[in-house]
């Protein structure tokens, strides 16, 4: 169980993962919202989009949906070049309704039973990217497959899941067959791999792979504290354009280090009691400091 990543997040998130990103109208507040809710969210789920004329009229119709189908009709289209388009964020109609046991098995991160049932609304759950395929026999470029791998894998980090937590449309909807094509257990295994190379291959912000620090835990983070860890987090604070330091940062937990890190939360969305300037897991790895 976990809290959606903010809007601001899941973009930084994606860019991190060494994937184009394109950003379409108003994405951040396109959602449907207003028809159910959105979270607690327990995983990724792939599509394929079925026959289009054009990508980017593929693109414009999963913002947009259809009247009997209003969009959004998932967070991200993945077109054949790898590139991302975001369309938007929150409540999706990307998948509909399925199986409760679907469900709870990528929760608890077990092999997925069948999908026989439509019993449990999928739309809050599931992170959802819309992949540009026709679906009947057209074959997937590399590109695509590799940012397909690299968004599952980055948004699995995001919130400490593993591979087990991405899953198809097709494994989620009795009677649908997509992403047609893939084969779900290679695609997690590929997944995994990427997960277990850290940091994320590819990155284009770290091209020489440096080693992350693991969150610590909230409690290390207290008055007297002192670390080497603590002046690289105050470093990477500064980086990001939060440092609230006016001498530092060093390896003593500080007042400046909470004001600080607290600017870094506000910068990744997080408001009121979130924002307190204490660690916390999420904003941690999306901090990325470096093992010191
Ligand atoms: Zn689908």
């Amino acid at each position: 169980m976990a809290t959606p990543l903010t809007a601001d997040q899941f973009i930084s998130v994606l860019k991190n993962a060494g994937v184009r990103v394109v950003e379409h109208g108003s994405w951040r507040t396109h959602n449907r919202n207003h028809k159910g809710t959105w979270g607690p969210i327990h995983g990724v789920m792939v599509h394929h989009t079925g026959p289009y004329s054009t990508e980017a009229g593929m693109v414009e119709l999963c913002r947009t949906g259809y009247t009997s189908l209003p969009g959004p009709l998932c967070h991200g289209v993945i077109d054949r070049s790898g590139t991302v388009h975001l369309v938007g964020y929150g409540r999706a109609n990307h998948a509909g309704s399925g199986d409760r046991d679907v469900l709870n098995a990528v929760i608890a991160e077990e092999t997925l039973p069948p999908d026989n049932e439509a019993n449990a609304d999928g739309n809050p759950h599931f992170y959802g990217f819309e992949c540009i395929n026709t679906g009947v026999g057209q074959r997937w470029p590399e590109a695509q497959l590799e940012a397909m791998h690299k968004v599952s894998a980055a948004l699995c980090r995001a919130h400490g899941w593993t591979a087990r937590s991405v899953i198809a449309h097709k494994e989620w909807q009795p009677g649908k067959p997509d992403p047609a094509g893939i084969a779900m257990a290679d695609f997690r295994t590929a997944v995994a791999k990427l997960l277990g190379a850290r940091p994320p291959s590819g990155s284009t912000l770290e091209k020489d792979k440096p080693v992350y620090a693991q969150f610590p835990g909230s409690e290390f983070f207290r008055t007297g504290r002192r670390s080497a860890l603590i002046t690289a987090m105050g470093k990477r604070l500064v980086a990001e354009g939060c440092g609230k330091y006016t001498k530092g940062p060093g390896p003593r937990w500080t007042d400046a280090d909470r004001r600080s890190y607290a600017a870094w939360q506000r910068k990744l969305g997080y408001r009121g009691d979130d924002a307190n300037g204490l660690p916390g897991q999420t904003s941690w790895t999306m901090l990325r400091v470096p093992k010191s």
